[in-house]
């Protein structure tokens, strides 16, 4: 769990990304709402006149602007505009306009995204209140633990990743019984440990409560709220929100994955899934096309083993079709980095043919100009997976 909450704050927007969906920072709060978890007031903007129409429209005492990328740290992070910060806080609503242009359209750099930074496409424009603590919450799936686990410190805020480095004895948990969901007992440990006294321990038990149903309900992996903070009017609010989901559970989360805002996401890895090929760009030079995780991995351990290095993790899965060939084809020759093409291909699990087609084809259309080296290897049986070692006698294609 610690090196999970290391990796928490942690995981930049492009890995996160890659392995579950997240959503923005004002979509995940729309659904927190929803589950009566408390945020504070908001409008969305995407242009400056919008964004400064909000800001008079909340008509706050004070008023938050923040950018919308899919990184955390944006508080201490840089502009390409020469913004300084990702989150601005003013009492003058008439500045909005002016700090949103200086974000809107240029990119952000903080300590989770890549060096040069996410463009920012939106703005959050809301309503600003006075924290007297910072206090950190999240659930996540956790695999020690076979479910779910809740994380917390009472020393919440930008510096959380320091806490859990220097001072871990400041980081709590508790294991969630998936059967049984978080037990009043645990809630308000987990209150206490946070450090809400009186009544605000029962108020902070209850956004707990809440923020798990909120995970059970659209399938998440990870909740995090950083900061969970308490205002001076004795609210518990949650300040920041960072939700990733189960892409398992896509099919029952269809109002969720619409949300999904691919932008910040590799393109070639957009490409490749809709094709239902898994792909993920790494930074060698050597293209695998590989069918099964399993070998892939162990093809990408094999070169590097030899002294190359992966340019990419293509699993093919098994039950391809030409079409799929033909397209991760096209992906991996796509890519200038790629100056070598390995094909490794465990015919237990496909038809070695269509695999030789797909590849014959996409050599004719493509105009190859790599090396392409080829190994099918195995027999196949349409009773699914079957290992050639079970299988001495089939034959090598
Ligand atoms: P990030 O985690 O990306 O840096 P946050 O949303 O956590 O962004 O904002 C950074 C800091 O800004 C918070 O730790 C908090 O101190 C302050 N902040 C954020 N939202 C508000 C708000 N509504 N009112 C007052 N302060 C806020
Ligand atoms: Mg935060």
């Amino acid at each position: 769990v610690l090196l999970n909450l290391r990796g928490i704050e942690n995981h930049c927007a492009r890995v996160s990304s890659r392995r579950w969906l997240n959503l923005q920072e004002y979509q995940s709060k729309k659904l927190m709402q929803e589950s009566g978890v408390t945020v504070q007031r908001f409008y969305v903007a995407d242009n400056p006149p919008d964004a400064l129409q909000a800001a008079k429209r909340l008509n706050a005492k004070e008023i938050v602007l923040k950018a919308q990328i899919l990184a955390g740290g944006r508080g201490k992070g840089v502009f390409n505009s020469g913004l300084k910060g990702g989150v601005h806080l003013t009492k003058d609503p008439s500045v909005v306009g002016e700090l949103a242009s200086k974000m809107l359209g240029y990119s952000l750099t903080t300590k989770q995204t890549p060096k040069e930074g996410v463009e920012v496409k939106t703005v959050m424009v809301a309503e600003a209140l006075d924290i007297t603590r910072e206090t950190y919450f999240a659930i996540l799936m956790d695999r020690a633990c076979n479910g779910p686990v809740m994380v917390g410190s009472p020393q919440g805020g930008m510096d959380i990743e320091e806490v859990a480095d220097k001072s871990p004895e400041l980081i709590f948990k508790e294991v969630i019984d998936i059967f049984e969901g978080v037990r009043d007992d645990q809630a308000l440990r987990m209150a206490a440990n946070l450090g809400f006294k009186g009544p605000l321990e029962r108020q902070a038990a209850d956004q707990i409560k809440r923020l798990y149903d909120l995970f059970l309900k659209v399938d998440a992996t990870q909740v995090e709220v950083n900061p969970l903070g308490e205002t001076p009017e004795g609210q518990v609010v949650c300040f920041d929100a960072k939700i990733s989901f189960d892409d398992n559970a896509e099919f029952r989360q269809k109002a969720v994955f619409a949300m999904g805002d691919m932008s910040e996401s590799d393109p070639t890895e957009t490409e490749a899934a809709k094709w239902d090929l898994k792909y993920i760009g790494l930074d060698g030079n050597i293209a695998c096309f590989v069918n099964g995780a399993g070998l892939a991995m162990a093809t990408c351990d094999i070169i590097d083993l030899h002294g190359g290095k992966p340019a990419n993790f293509l699993d093919l899965g098994g039950g391809v079709k030409e079409k799929q060939v033909y397209e991760a084809f096209k992906l991996l020759t796509a890519d200038p980095k790629v100056e070598a093409i390995l094909v490794n291909i465990f015919g237990g699990i496909v038809n070695c043919a269509i695999i030789a087609n797909g590849i014959t084809k996409a050599c004719r259309e493509l105009e190859l100009k790599v090396p392409l080296v080829v190994r099918l290897e195995g027999g196949y049986c349409t009773g699914g997976a079957t290992p050639t070692a079970l299988h001495p006698y089939l034959p090598s294609v």
